[in-house]
């Protein structure tokens, strides 16, 4: 049985994969930290709230002496580290917050880990700390170069990029130098349910739903590999049930689309729907798909990203190797599952988006004190 603390689990990946752990080992405790920014949403982990082996506390990684009180209080053995400033727009309009969280905050995340589970060097408490990171650490590829590798090196390009590597290298220090139990993924794009509506996926669906425009950076050719986040949290779990200390392991899912490929694929998946239930034009009437009019009728091109990377991709021949993962989903059946649930879940969307879930948040939160 396991104890994990979970850092960043109000948010996309780590939600997903605290619903997943929880699905599949039903009888570890699972204890999320989470300073629920804009990007976090406890509603997301409302049907788990119950649970006895639940706990989730709001607080920030930065908090050194509450991350050590955790470990102590809650006997934690794994410390599954998502929390993250994620959005690369914003770092490129506000990067202090991505240096705080994804530098500072990871560095006060591994002193913490170190001071109690390290407390006697001799004799180490059980423990592994997982970092979770991205393949933009490693930069952009031409057209025809190899996919990246755990070899390739270090070119990050945005100050997300920037901060996501040297938190990498913080990680991989704490190895090195103290002796610390510490894995390392680099996962590509994700996608799946319960996405913040910033991202391009979610933000195509629901502008669809909403009839406003499908932004398209530069000529909408840069390609981005893809994977579906729960086969991204079945990757982790492999790195953490048979992964080697001190290793990085890159997840993707080999399969690059480029953006514009990628926006009408979900507008044709989107006419289909609309096509088929006649009550999507009922609940959505500003949407063109209940206009008679094609979804990608929507799409606007706009001043490409400052420094936009335009390629990523990603070789895992070694966690298949060596830890024997393989995604569950295709690129098919897992846009075809999404799609399906952003057309299920208006209500979690619509209070993702008016920010009404924030002043929930701090409600639930003063009946719980
Ligand atoms: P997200 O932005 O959806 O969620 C981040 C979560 O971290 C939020 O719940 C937020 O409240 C919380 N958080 C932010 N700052 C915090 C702090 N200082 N203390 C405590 N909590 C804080 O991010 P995501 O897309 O779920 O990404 C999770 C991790 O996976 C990140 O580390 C990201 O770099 C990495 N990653 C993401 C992708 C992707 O496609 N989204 C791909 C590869 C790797």
């Amino acid at each position: 049985m396991k104890r994990l603390l979970v850092t960043g689990a109000a948010g996309f990946i780590g939600a997903n994969f605290v619903h997943y752990w929880l699905s599949q080992h039903a009888e570890d405790r699972v204890v999320v930290l989470d300073a629920l920014t804009y990007a976090g949403n406890l509603e997301t982990l409302l049907p788990l709230m119950d649970k006895p082996n639940f706990r989730f506390v709001k607080g920030n990684i930065g908090n050194t002496e509450l991350v050590e009180l955790l470990l102590r209080e809650e006997q934690i053995d794994t410390l599954v580290h998502f929390a993250a400033e994620s959005h690369v727009d914003r770092s490129i309009t506000g990067p202090d917050a991505f240096i705080e969280t994804n530098i500072i905050g990871t560095h006060s995340l591994l002193k913490a880990a170190r001071s109690v589970w390290l407390a006697d060097p001799a004799n180490p408490l059980p423990h592994r700390f997982h970092h979770v990171s991205t393949d933009e650490v490693y930069g952009t590829l031409g057209p025809n170069d190899p996919a990246f590798t755990e070899l390739t090196q270090y070119a990050p390009n945005s100050p997300y990029s920037a901060s996501k590597a040297a938190s990498d290298h913080l990680v991989r220090a704490y190895h090195h130098t103290y002796g610390l139990n510490v894995t390392t993924s680099n996962c590509s794009n994700n996608y799946g349910y319960y996405h913040f509506p910033e991202k391009l996926i979610p933000l195509c669906l629901t502008n669809i739903l909403e009839g406003k425009p499908l932004p398209i950076y530069g000529d909408g050719k840069q390609i981005r590999d893809w994977l579906f986040v729960e086969d991204h949290c079945r990757g982790i779990e492999l790195v953490l049930q048979k992964g080697v200390t001190g290793e990085t392991y890159n997840i993707g899912g080999v399969n690059e689309w480029q953006n514009i490929d990628i926006v009408n694929l979900l507008c044709e998946l989107m006419d289909g729907e609309f096509a088929a239930d006649a009550s999507l034009a009922e609940r959505y009437p500003q949407s063109p798909c209940a206009q008679g009019k094609p979804a990608n009728s929507l799409i606007t091109y706009v001043k490409d990203r400052a420094g936009h990377d335009r390629r990523y991709a990603i070789d895992c021949t070694k966690i298949e190797r060596e830890l024997g993962f393989k995604p569950a989903e295709t690129f098919e059946t897992g846009v075809r599952k999404t799609v399906s649930w952003y057309l299920n879940n208006q209500a979690w969307i619509d209070n993702v988006k008016s920010g009404a879930y924030q002043t929930w948040i701090d409600q639930q939160y003063a009946k719980r004190k």
